[in-house]
């Protein structure tokens, strides 16, 4: 009898391919960029910030106290009051525009300190982050003189000052996403970025500078959740757009409760990736692989609960993991890098936590075989099987790349478990049938549907949340309502 040969998958070496760090200038302090110019903090202080996948430090920026904050604050209604709510939307769009080309035209650097500053592949900065953001000034820069055709009435106002806070993982692109529909109706803006990736938002600091955009009407105060705190809390403040954790979103929704500051809140997410027995497998296996281990997992709407078809689960699971000991992970800044740093010590501990704590309840835990590297905060992929609905690693956001696999059988069973979550973000559906589609995006409580696919942005279409992962939406026509002096729903 003749044996038959083991199919081995064959394995790929890869030559290092690291972009230069030499195309992002990095300075070795940074002040606070208020009307127009940077500055000293008045009453802050400073703060390093490293590079997750070393611990480098890269620069110290400063950390505004309560007088930077009203500093900022009063130069964005200055600059509201004087020059950008009185200027024509058409004129509106040309600094729009103007900025989403410099975005274009310094991709690279901005690819490059977003990377070092944040730990993700130089893949997703240079491929994802950095032309989206380009992308929703670009849309945006559109919609500026085109506002009396948007549904909001022959001639929607501005509210006026609008308090932006956003989180570190995805630090330019949630710069851009919430400027962008600010300044097209009009608005100014005071941005918080997260006290461990502030470079990017300074960087694009400078675009603004570079675009000619009149002082005041974009302000950035650099710091941590203090910052933050006092920017919300601010009484001159006419809107809040808050993207974080539930837990502070909750916060900053009683603190705003009773006052007439308007507040959208985008939280977390645990959403499901539902696969149904006759979904084109080897597409499925890659949009698992981009609904949780994309960002290292960094995402609110990431697929982190793989909700798969009983009589499926053996052959996905093998196929998975086939797929993830293919994935590479280290040097953020190697090209051919799939999984980078997790953003700081804090998260690394957290995840850690979690995945201990799936273990403990008695799911079963897998990693492919990855040597990390010594220094930097790194956690290899991670999926855990025989899970259970009341495991917390089926409740709680992990915001690493760690995958609970959950199984049902029916449609109706899918839909159920999908929907057993305080969050509401996204969903992803895997099959063939589109009325199966349709049946599920009916029953799904998720702002987003994904069908046979994952994670894809685009600044025409709305994002945001049901229950605890928040409301309003972003993007789109309907993501304007939220910058504009008029009823909408939430
Ligand atoms: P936070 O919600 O604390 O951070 C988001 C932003 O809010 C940051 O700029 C933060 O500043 C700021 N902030 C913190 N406290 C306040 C406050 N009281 N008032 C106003 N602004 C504040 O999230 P973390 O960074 O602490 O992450 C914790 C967990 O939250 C993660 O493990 C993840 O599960 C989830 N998360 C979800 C995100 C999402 O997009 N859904 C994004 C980020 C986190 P600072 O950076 O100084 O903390």
């Amino acid at each position: 009898m003749t044996s038959v040969p083991d199919l081995v998958t064959p394995t790929w070496e890869y030559a290092p391919a690291p972009e230069s760090r030499a195309i992002a200038t990095l300075r070795a302090s940074y002040g606070l960029f208020i009307d127009g110019a940077f500055a000293d903090p008045v009453d802050g202080g400073v703060r390093k910030t490293v590079n997750p996948a070393t611990e480098e430090v890269l620069a110290e920026v400063a950390d505004a106290g309560p007088k930077d904050v009203d500093r900022a604050v009063q130069a964005a209604r200055r600059a509201f009051i004087e020059v950008w709510g009185p200027m024509p939307g058409r004129e509106r769009a040309k600094y729009l525009y103007r900025v989403a080309r410099l975005i274009q035209e310094r991709a690279r650097e901005f690819a490059v300190l977003e990377t070092l500053d944040n730990g993700k592949p130089i893949r997703e900065s240079r491929d994802v982050d950095v032309p989206l953001a380009a992308a929703h000034f670009f849309h945006h820069a559109g919609w500026a003189d085109k506002l009396a055709h948007a549904g909001y009435g022959p001639d929607p106002r501005p509210l006026g000052v609008a308090a932006q806070v956003i989180p570190w993982n995805f630090p330019l692109l949630m710069a851009a996403w919430k400027l962008a529909p600010a300044l097209a109706t009009g608005n100014t803006v005071v941005l918080k970025p997260a006290e461990t990736t502030p470079l990017s938002a300074l960087l694009l600091a400078e675009v603004l500078q570079q675009a000619g955009l009149p002082p005041g009407v974009v302000n950035i105060v650099t710091g941590d959740g203090a910052t933050g705190a006092a920017l919300v809390a601010h009484p001159d403040v006419d809107k809040v757009a808050f993207t974080g954790s539930t837990e502070v979103g909750k916060a900053i929704q009683r603190q705003l409760a009773g006052t007439r500051t308007r507040l959208t809140l985008e939280l977390g997410g645990k959403a499901a990736n539902v696969v149904f027995d006759d979904a084109p497998l080897d597409q499925a296996v890659e949009g698992i692989v981009n609904g949780i281990f994309f960002n290292q997992g960094h995402v609110c709407c990431a697929g982190s609960r793989l909700l798969v078809q009983e009589s499926l689960h053996d052959e996905l699971l093998d196929r998975l993991k086939e797929r993830l000991g293919t994935l590479r992970l280290g040097d953020p800044l190697d090209k051919n890098t799939d999984i980078g740093a997790i953003n700081s010590a804090e998260q690394l501990q957290r995840i850690t936590e979690l995945a201990a704590s799936g273990e403990a309840e008695g799911a079963q835990r897998w990693s492919p075989d990855c040597a990390l590297p010594e220094r930097g905060f790194w956690f290899a992929p991670t999926v855990f099987t025989g899970v259970a609905q009341s495991h917390r690693i089926a409740q709680e956001e992990i915001f690493g790349p760690v995958l609970s696999v959950l199984t049902f059988r029916t449609p109706q069973e899918a839909v159920e478990k999908a929907n057993n979550t305080p969050y509401g973000l996204s969903a992803g559906v895997w099959t063939d049938k589109g009325s199966l589609i349709l049946w599920m995006a009916q029953r799904l409580r998720a702002g987003v549907v994904w069908a046979n696919t994952f994670n894809r942005f685009d600044p025409t279409s709305p994002f945001g949340g049901y229950k605890e992962s928040g409301f309003g939406r972003e993007g789109g026509r309907q993501g304007l309502g939220a910058y504009l002096d008029v009823e909408v729903d939430a």
